[in-house]
């Protein structure tokens, strides 16, 4: 598991390292995947480092709350409010980043064949 000052997601957070913020509230930020998967692929993270969405749950859940609203938002902005939100957990579900993060994945009739 990375230590916040080597997790890439908390230099963006902190702002030493740049990307560009599409959305923001007090606990999360959100920013558009390096790698898109489909026409809206954007990143939502908690301010706070957790390794994984069960741990950001069971720390603070208000947070969690947070992250799932900008989702939310950036998907009535970019995507008429229809979305999936996936929060690969472990690298066997293809986690790369151990900052937890929701793709908030839409803009196009999605497929489901994730296995
Ligand atoms: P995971 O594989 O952990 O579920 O998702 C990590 C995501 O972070 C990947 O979709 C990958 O494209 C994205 N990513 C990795 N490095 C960067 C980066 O430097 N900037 C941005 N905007 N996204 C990144
Ligand atoms: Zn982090």
């Amino acid at each position: 598991m990375s230590l916040p000052s080597d997790c890439l997601f908390c230099r963006f957070v902190s702002g030493e390292l740049h990307t560009e913020i599409v959305g923001q509230n007090q606990r999360a930020i959100a920013f558009r995947d390096i790698n898109p998967q489909a026409p809206l692929h954007v990143l939502v993270i908690p301010r706070e480092h957790f390794a994984d969405v069960a741990a950001l749950a069971a720390a603070d859940p208000e947070s969690l709350a947070d992250l799932v609203g900008l989702a939310q938002e950036v998907a009535m902005d970019e995507a008429d409010g229809e979305y999936r939100l996936i929060f690969n957990s472990g690298p066997a579900a293809g986690q790369s980043v151990f900052h937890v993060h929701g793709h908030v994945i839409g803009g196009t009739r999605l497929g489901w064949s994730p296995a």
